[in-house]
């Protein structure tokens, strides 16, 4: 077994997997985990990616949650410890990103001691941080939406005052002057913000050659806190000490083999779109109603009995994606909450029959629906492979089932409209 070289702590489930997709691009072999793992990884890897649900829970939650990350990612013996947050920072005032650093940083390096930075700055996703201030697209944070964010409203952009609300310690700033010289003048200014008693560094970065300029400042860092954009700038640290092989092939994932199939439980404008584009291509569709599960119909036996004999004829598409006044109906019916979850457990249930019956490339559409697929499915740790579109790579995984499968978890609004059709064209 290889030593894994970075270990990371992702506040939510899909922005782990943005992360993962990240350090594949850059030449890691990279594991995701869902949750903390009980014991050690399935397969070798450079990097491992344990995604919490640790986002918006109350902060005492989130750390103690993430020191269990950090006791495991210890264990494993990794060098590097990198907690990953949103590329829109989501936080309150009571956290959770300030109170997640200080508690790794106590752990890392004694009560109160320690250094380390902040960047949520994502360029290829349009997110830069200039001045402190972090863009969503061409406008400041506090006014790209984000302001009216239900769970984490973020009204101010500037990150150095956003952070120190957050933290106990010190916040200083890297601005673009000095990231825009290189490697060694950011290491000075982060030398001589630590002489000045700053233990945590917001970084301005507004292209993918900043990240790569930031990437060498970071070296032997035990703490790096930031989006996923950070992540490409860091694998070339380990190329130049020669842990990691250059140009070493990090998609190691196993060959597609078996039969295709997609179950979609998002109803975003994007994925009604996808289902769309799949059905005008003449691929077979069965279209779940909520109304008919709640009356007690066999929808599970009847989308499967339907699936069987298509099967091998191409891939399937098992849906409940409508547009939303049809699902405003079903909710007012059903309730909210219960409509929700009766779809999720229903579309579960048909993704672990699917397999039962030949499926071994399995995409699913939607975040909450992804999580209970996943946790039908028994998948625990999924490795990652190449790129499908941005933020959404193929992924394989081992099944509580017992076979292994590829699996593609795409949130509502990513991919292409022909995204249900192009995953299963030829690799
Ligand atoms: P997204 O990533 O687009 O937000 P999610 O899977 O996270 O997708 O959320 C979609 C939610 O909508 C899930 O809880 C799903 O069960 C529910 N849902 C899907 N189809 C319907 C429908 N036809 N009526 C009511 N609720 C639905």
């Amino acid at each position: 077994m290889n030593k894994l070289l970075l270990g990371c702590i992702a506040d939510d489930f899909t922005g782990a997997t943005d992360l993962a997709n990240n350090l594949v691009r850059a030449g890691m072999r990279t594991l995701q985990t869902i949750g903390v793992p009980e014991g050690p990884l399935h397969a070798e890897a450079d990097a491992v990616v344990v995604a919490l649900k640790s986002r918006t829970v109350p902060a005492a939650d989130a750390v103690q949650q993430s020191l269990a990350a950090l006791r495991w990612l210890q264990a494993q013996g990794v060098q590097q410890v990198y907690f990953k947050y949103c590329s829109t920072f989501d936080s309150t005032p009571a956290g959770n990103i300030g109170p997640v650093t200080d508690a790794l940083l106590d752990a890392l390096h004694g009560a109160g001691q320690g250094f380390t930075i902040a960047c949520p700055a994502f360029p290829e996703n349009k997110r830069t941080v200039f001045k402190g201030h972090l863009f969503a697209g061409d406008v400041l944070l506090n006014e790209s939406g984000m302001q009216n964010h239900p769970l984490t409203p973020m009204t101010d952009a500037n990150l150095v005052r956003v952070l120190q609300q957050q933290t106990t310690r010190k916040v200083g700033l890297v601005s673009y002057e000095v990231v825009a010289q290189g490697p060694q003048a950011i290491t000075r200014r982060l030398q001589a913000l630590q002489a000045e008693g700053v233990q945590i560094a917001v970084l301005d970065a507004i292209s993918n050659e900043d990240l790569m300029r930031i990437g060498p400042a970071l070296r032997g860092m035990a703490l790096v806190t930031a989006g996923s954009g950070i992540a490409i700038g860091l694998p070339q640290n380990w190329q130049a000490s020669g842990a990691l092989a250059p140009g070493q092939a990090s998609d190691l994932l196993p060959p597609f083999e078996g039969l295709g199939a997609v179950v979609s439980g998002s109803c975003s404008v994007a994925t009604n779109a996808q289902v769309l584009a799949f059905k005008r291509a003449g691929r077979p569709a069965f279209a779940i109603d909520p109304v008919a599960v709640a009356a007690g119909d066999d929808v599970v036996g009847s989308a499967l009995c339907w699936a069987e004999p298509l099967l091998p004829g191409g891939p399937v598409l098992v849906y409940a994606t409508a547009a939303s006044q049809a699902v405003q109906a079903v909710q007012a019916q059903l309730g909210v909450a219960e409509a929700g979850a009766l779809v999720e457990r229903t579309l579960a249930a048909i993704a672990s029959g699917l397999i039962g019956r030949g499926v071994r490339r399995l995409v699913v559409a939607g975040g909450e629906t992804s999580g209970a697929v996943v946790q039908a499915l028994g998948v625990r740790q999924m490795a990652i492979g190449a790129q499908i579109d941005p933020g959404v790579p193929w992924t394989w995984a081992r099944t509580a089932l017992g076979p292994g499968i590829h699996l593609a978890l795409k949130s509502g609004n990513f991919g292409s409209e022909d995204f249900f059709l192009k995953t299963f064209e030829a690799p």
